[in-house]
């Protein structure tokens, strides 16, 4: 009988400390639009660096959304990786924009800069990029193509906190970045993200859409008018005294999953026929969301059997992301499914799965890990 132990995939680290910070809240009398809230947006902007502008939110799709309402007009097209969550899509279908799906890159899951050249036509107007499971983009070259055609860059940051690329946090690469708080990321406040941007007047703009488009005109809150149409996307000071106390550990979080990662990666070198994705540069540096395995030539083909052979041994799983989005059956239904157009896509989505690096896994969970895949791998070949 082969050691057992409970690692599940993903679990929220909550201490004493958040607990209490939500309390204060609880005692006092302001649950929302109060000093937690703009506390949060700054500190989150010292976290990620200089010249950043934070809005809260109610989760990353608020965020994405409320981009999308900034920099995209209804009828443009915006360039989107086929592989990643369905949110990132869903913001530009719910603008009336178009999204163009690009294939990602076997080694990395992110989309190529040759693919995002090759989807630019004159009526695109963004690309929307995501950094796969926290491993940055190439953003020499995307960044480039934005320049060349004029495109606004929007990322999808929702595993990117303390993802760098040069140096430059995520979400500070291109014109806005989109941050989750969902209970399985890197920092969470239960539901609740935060829109980032460069630019202050972008930021502003956002932070009045995600609260009805009101433009107050006097001291206190009876007097306003409404230039703008806008939502209610707006985070509790509950959520953001919770995501404050979060980021206090956010650099501890951050070492445990890199550290975590190492040790499993280190694990896994000797086995055959799984190819960890990971950075490929030392410019870039990921945020260690999880650890993605791709399995190859027929161990691929059983890959639902590797996951269910894990989870006996008590090693909780997931796929990022468990199908292209382009695959799904809204958008298959809408624009129609090729597929041979999305042949990496498919096979990350297919035939990889992700480990669990979060701070609730020890160092010796992280070699248990490794072991474990090394002898299903064995048994089953
Ligand atoms: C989790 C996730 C989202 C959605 O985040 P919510 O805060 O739940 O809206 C969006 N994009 C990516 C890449 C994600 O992984």
């Amino acid at each position: 009988m082969s050691e057992t132990r409970n690692i599940p995939f993903a679990r929220p680290s909550i201490d004493d400390a958040d607990r209490a910070a939500v309390l204060r809240v609880l005692d006092g009398h302001v649950l929302t639009h109060g000093p937690e809230g703009k506390a949060f947006e700054q500190e989150f902007g010292g976290f990620i660096g200089d010249g950043a502008s934070c809005v809260t939110v109610s989760s990353c799709m608020a965020a994405l959304h409320l981009a999308c309402i900034s920099l995209v007009e209804p009828g443009d097209e915006v360039i989107v990786p086929a592989l990643t969550h369905v949110a990132t899509a869903h913001a530009v279908e719910w603008i009336g924009a178009r999204p163009v799906f690009v294939d990602c890159e076997l080694a990395t899951g992110n989309m190529a800069p040759s693919a995002v050249e090759a989807a630019v036509t004159e009526r695109t107007s963004a690309i929307l990029l995501v950094h796969f499971a926290g491993i940055p983009c190439d953003m020499t070259g995307i960044l480039d193509i934005a320049s060349r055609h004029d495109l606004k860059v929007i990322e999808d940051c929702a595993l990117a906190v303390g993802t760098r690329f040069k140096g430059t946090h995520a979400g500070l690469l291109g014109d806005a970045g989109c941050f989750s708080f969902y209970p399985v990321k890197h920092l969470t406040t239960a539901e609740g993200g935060m829109f980032v941007s460069r630019h202050g007047d972008v930021a502003e703009a956002v932070a009045r859409v995600r609260a009805f488009g009101v433009r107050r005109t006097g001291a206190g809150s009876a007097r306003y008018d409404v230039p703008v149409l806008g939502l209610n996307y707006r985070m509790s000071e509950l959520q953001a005294a919770l995501g404050r106390s979060q980021l206090s550990r956010a650099e501890a979080f951050l070492e445990q999953r890199h550290r975590n990662f190492a040790a499993l990666k280190r694990e896994l070198e000797p086995v055959a026929g799984v190819r960890v994705l990971d950075v490929r540069t030392a410019e870039a540096v990921s945020s260690h969301y999880c650890l993605s395995v791709v399995l190859e030539g027929t161990l691929g083909e059983r890959r639902d059997d590797v996951i269910e052979r894990l989870k006996t041994a008590g090693i909780g799983t997931s796929v990022y992301y468990p199908q292209p989005v382009p695959r799904m059956e809204y958008y298959r239904r809408k624009y129609g499914w090729d597929p041979s157009a999305f042949p990496a896509a498919c096979e990350v989505s297919d035939r990889s799965v992700a480990l669990p690096v979060g701070p609730h896994v020890s160092a010796d969970d992280a070699c248990f890990m490794g072991r474990t895949l090394g002898r299903i791998v064995e048994e089953m070949s």
